[in-house]
This record gives structure tokens, C-alpha cells and sequence, in this order.
């Protein structure tokens, strides 16, 4: 904690102004283990924190939460109160549950946790889920739990790589630029994909913004497509997640006919 550091510091700026002998005498001062505090208080913190329901070992426990109850100690002379800890603790409740799910995943084996400590980690994987989805989506399939699954889907769209595509198998944003699902695994085809995006209507829609790239697209026959729409071949979105969709003999006249049915004489 920032705020005790400076009181250390100051503490130890003064100690080494002081003479010798009071220098010797303070460093005789032992810190509070934070362990052995731990041993203490653990049944108190971990229901004060809610996570009793987890079911965990005493020593999974202890290792569950060794480093934020550490820090919630901070290094420190005197013992301080359970509800000091706790009240540090719950401070960032969010986080702190955040770091204790990924934890957990280390500690125990996925596939070998109770319905809870399941419940527990998908609710809590936020940032991980770039890491952790993939297979916490097997499991919630394995284990019939769409309920969760529906949880991780919302938790992909905010924290994982939110693609502009759908999965038309697992129904999560995360169809990437190589046609692959970054959670299923599933491929989809290029005809799939541009079912989905409905692709001659798009196109069509273009047209009325953007007459000169969707005179680009039908010469070169293909474009891009990212969370910015379509783009022509000359105006290659930043975005990592683009796709490039190369269109057929039978869309390219399609889109021809288009273009000479709504085009002005002037413009041709
Ligand atoms: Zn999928």
C-alpha cells in the first residue's frame, strides 16, 4: 500500500539520522508475518469475502489468497485488527475476485472443480478470457452449462478479441480474419460468411456512401470488411480483425448491373 511505503520510508530516513545505538534497537523490531497472520484469521476473511461456498481445502485456501492477504498487511509492526484486512481486501472487491478466479484456475485442474468453484471462475475471468475462453467454453458444453456459457459470451464481447463476425456454431463474436473461431475452433466458409454479412446488400448500401470505392470493389473484386464496414481495396482498415472478401464471377455482375442501373450518365 503507497500510503504505508511513505511511512516506511519516512520511518527509515529517520532511523538513519538517529544515533547508532536507537538504530540498532529498531531493527531488533520484527515485521508482522503476514503468514502466520493468515493462519489466524483465515476462516474470518474468507467469509467475510463470500467465498466459503468454494469448498476448498485449508491449505487451498491459504494459497488461494497468501499474496493479496499480503498485501492487505503491508509490512507493518503491529498486528492489525481481521477487519482492517477485510475492509482493505473488499476494497477492490472486483479485482480482487478477478485475481482470486485465475489463481484458483493454477490451483486447481479445470476440469476436476466442483459446479462452483466453475461458477466462480467464469463469472470472475475478465481479461483472461483472451486465454482461458477457449477451453472454459468446453468444459460449460461438457458440463451442459449454458447458463455459463451465456456468460462467458458477454464477458468475450467486453474483455476478448470481439470480432465483427459471428460463430454460427458457438454463437460468440469470434470469428477471425483467417475464418477460424478463436473459441469453437469451428471454420466457417467463405459462403457463410457472406450469408452473414449478406454481401451484395452491403455493397449496395455502399454504393449510397461511397460511389467511387464501390466502383473500386467491382474492378478489383474484392474488399474489406471490419467493425468499420466495408472498405475498398485502397482504404485498408487499421483494424487487426479485417476481413478480405474476394467475391465470385456471378456477384461481380451483380454488383455491374447495379452499378449501371444507379449510376448517372455523367459518372461513367
Ligand atoms: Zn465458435
Amino acid at each position: 500500500m503507497p500510503r504505508k511505503k511513505k511511512g516506511e520510508e519516512q520511518e527509515e530516513k529517520d532511523t538513519n539520522s538517529q544515533p547508532k545505538s536507537k538504530k540498532k534497537k529498531s531493527s531488533s523490531v520484527k515485521y508482522v508475518d503476514p503468514n502466520e497472520l493468515l493462519d489466524e484469521y483465515l476462516e474470518e476473511v474468507i467469509n467475510a469475502l463470500g467465498l466459503a461456498y468454494l469448498n476448498l481445502s485449508r491449505e487451498e485456501y491459504k494459497e488461494l489468497i497468501k499474496e493479496p492477504f499480503a498485501g492487505a498487511v503491508g509490512e507493518v509492526k503491529t498486528k492489525p485488527k481481521s477487519k482492517t484486512i477485510i475492509n482493505r481486501l473488499s476494497a477492490n472487491r472486483d479485482s480482487l475476485m478477478e485475481f482470486l478466479a485465475m489463481k484458483l484456475v493454477r490451483i486447481k485442474d479445470l476440469e476436476k472443480m466442483t459446479e462452483e468453484q466453475l461458477e466462480f471462475v467464469v463469472y470472475n475471468t475478465k481479461n483472461a478470457i483472451k486465454d482461458l475462453g477457449p477451453r472454459l467454453y468446453e468444459i460449460c458444453i461438457k458440463k451442459g452449462r449454458s447458463d455459463l456459457i451465456d456468460v462467458l459470451r458477454a464477458n468475450w464481447t467486453i474483455y476478448g478479441i470481439n470480432s465483427p463476425v459471428k460463430c454460427p456454431k458457438c454463437m460468440f463474436n469470434a470469428i477471425m480474419p483467417d475464418l477460424s473461431c478463436y473459441i469453437c475452433k469451428y471454420t466457417i466458409t467463405m459462403k457463410q460468411l457472406k450469408e452473414q454479412l449478406n454481401v451484395l446488400q452491403i455493397l449496395f448500401d455502399y454504393f449510397k456512401v461511397d460511389p467511387q470505392g464501390y466502383k473500386e470493389i467491382m474492378m478489383a473484386g474484392y474488399f474489406y470488411y471490419s467493425w468499420d464496414g466495408v472498405l475498398p481495396p485502397s482504404k485498408q482498415p487499421k483494424d487487426l480483425l479485417r476481413f478480405e472478401i474476394v467475391l465470385n464471377k456471378e456477384e461481380k455482375e451483380k454488383l455491374k448491373s447495379f452499378y449501371i442501373e444507379h449510376s448517372t450518365p455523367q459518372t461513367q
